[in-house]
């Protein structure tokens, strides 16, 4: 804006410094006299300028001639491309300035402009690996996507330009939702480019979503062999496809390969749960109780978590309370303050009734750490120890709304996931879910503290209808109703808290 007024007014100024300066000339007397041999020439002042503007002219044209005859010569004495060679270099010159331009009004985002300067730079250049760029990006940004096809289809056509092309057309095809082409160009462009991380992942990503575990494992191991990944993340997510293969090769029905491969998963990766759980299960199929008990301790070393305590149990379903407990010192004993483990070791007490026991083995964890599981195994307790029924109540309502304890997490967007899962529901995210709590805000129990008060405080309120209060705004009326309702549900809770929550590990 600015510069564009500066031009104007620098305008103006020269053309009335030109028009003073002719007018002074008109008037000077002066000149300039050249002697020629006998011929004499007279210049006025303004004579004498205009002749000079031209003699510059001359030298100019001149220069340019001598240019042009020095190829001549060249020519002349075999150099077969002089001439050309003369004209080229100001193609040339014009060219790149076009494509400069054309990559300017790339950046600046006037895409037609752009398209226009690649064209004239094409013209002068016929360097199609460049101005094709320019050209496809352009089209791309002024959602010419026919354009841009073309322009991408043309540059397959060069060695050079080749990954640009697939990589173009592989984005295209993504963005129309046909996976199925897209990742045909996904492996050609990974094939062409391997240590190129964005197309692996790609390649990656729509590998598992159509479940083609094996595929993953070979682009996988080629992004490691090629740098474009760390080994012990290559390993890590290794073994979290070897587990997703084993699972499918499970469903086929060959549980022989389907073990070999939870087994490899799980030594790839001990701390992956479900792979711990699947190798366990598979050692087990092979009546190998020993290696199934070592590499669920193991997994329960670096992560305790309940998944692996029920497995543990499935090791000897038919063994009493008393040899389970025994049994399942390998695991308690790794962590003993872990709150899993404490809960773990209250569930086996309650299973055996040893009630005393099993409030030692909770602690203070429902004061320190209120779960759900905490509370509902608190009631059970309780409940087994002759807590009287409002006790438990209470505790049952504080379990309603108390936060969930660890869940699946997905580490990238937070979304909490029932089962866990190579691939994050929610944002598509690989191997981000993690066994943790979720931040507070993620998780609020509907009803909440209102509900409280109600229960704890139902049985009071119920025995007093003949309060005197007007019928519109008679508390006591629907109160009873509604605590009982939640009573029996609660109820219900704490039977089911009763038996299915030591189920888990009994079972
Ligand atoms: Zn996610």
């Amino acid at each position: 804006m600015i510069w564009s007024l500066f031009k104007i007014i620098l305008f103006v100024v020269l053309i009335g410094a030109a028009t003073v300066g002719a007018a002074y000339l008109l008037e000077t007397d002066g000149g300039i006299r050249i002697d020629v041999g006998a011929t004499e020439f007279n210049l006025g002042a303004l004579q004498a300028v205009i002749a000079l503007i031209v003699l510059v002219f001359a030298l100019w044209v001149l220069l340019k001639l001598v240019g042009l005859i020095v190829a001549t010569v060249r020519f002349l004495n075999g150099d077969e491309t002089a001439i050309s060679r003369h004209f080229d270099r100001n193609r040339e010159r014009k060219g790149y300035a076009a494509l400069a331009e054309g990559m300017m009004a790339l950046a600046s985002g006037e895409e037609r402009t752009a398209m226009t300067n690649a064209a004239r730079a094409e013209r002068y250049l016929r360097r199609p690996e460049l101005t094709n760029l320019i050209t496809a990006q352009a089209a791309e940004m002024a959602g010419d996507r026919k354009k841009a096809t073309e322009v991408y289809k043309r540059l397959l056509t060069d060695e050079r330009t080749k990954f640009v092309g697939v990589r173009g057309l592989m984005k295209q095809k993504l963005e129309e939702g046909d996976t199925e082409t897209a990742m045909k160009l996904a492996e050609k462009a990974f094939a062409l480019k391997p240590q190129h991380a964005e197309t692996g992942d790609v390649l990656l990503a729509l590998q598992a979503t159509q479940n083609d575990w094996h595929g993953a494992r070979e682009t996988l191991g080629t992004k490691v062999r090629h740098g474009a990944l760390p080994k012990d993340v290559g390993k890590r997510r290794d073994a979290v496809l070897a587990l997703q293969e084993a699972k499918g090769v499970f469903e086929e029905g060959n549980s022989i390969r389907a073990r070999e491969a939870a087994i490899e998963a799980n030594q790839k990766s001990p701390d992956l749960i479900p792979a711990a759980i699947l190798a366990a299960r598979a050692y087990l199929e092979q009546e190998n109780p020993r290696y199934a008990a070592r590499v669920l301790s193991k997994a329960w070393k670096a992560s305790p978590h309940p998944d692996l305590a029920a497995a543990y149990a499935e090791i000897k379903p038919d063994e009493s309370s008393a040899e389970r407990i025994k049994r399942f010192r390998t695991l308690t004993k790794a962590h003993p303050d872990h709150p899993e483990t404490k809960m773990l070791l209250a569930e086996l007490h309650v299973a055996a009734q040893e009630w005393d026991k099993a409030k030692a083995a909770l602690g203070d964890l429902a004061t320190e750490h209120p779960t759900q599981r905490v509370l509902t195994l608190e009631a059970a307790i309780e409940r087994g120890q002759g807590a009287p029924d409002s006790d438990i109540r209470a505790l049952l309502a504080k379990a309603v709304v108390a936060p969930r304890g660890p869940q699946w997490v997905c580490d990238k967007c937070n979304h909490i996931h029932g089962d866990w899962t190579p691939i994050c529901g929610n944002c598509g995210a690989f191997d981000t879910l993690a066994w943790r709590e979720p931040e507070a805000s993620d998780v609020r129990m509907p009803g909440g503290a209102g509900m409280d008060a109600l229960l704890v405080g139902a049985p009071d309120i119920a025995p007093e209808p003949e309060t005197v209060v007007s019928a519109e705004e008679d508390p006591a009326e629907p109160i009873p109703e509604v605590a009982e309702a939640s009573d029996d549900v609660i109820e219900g809770e704490a039977s089911d808290a009763d038996e299915e929550e030591p189920a888990k590990t009994t079972g």
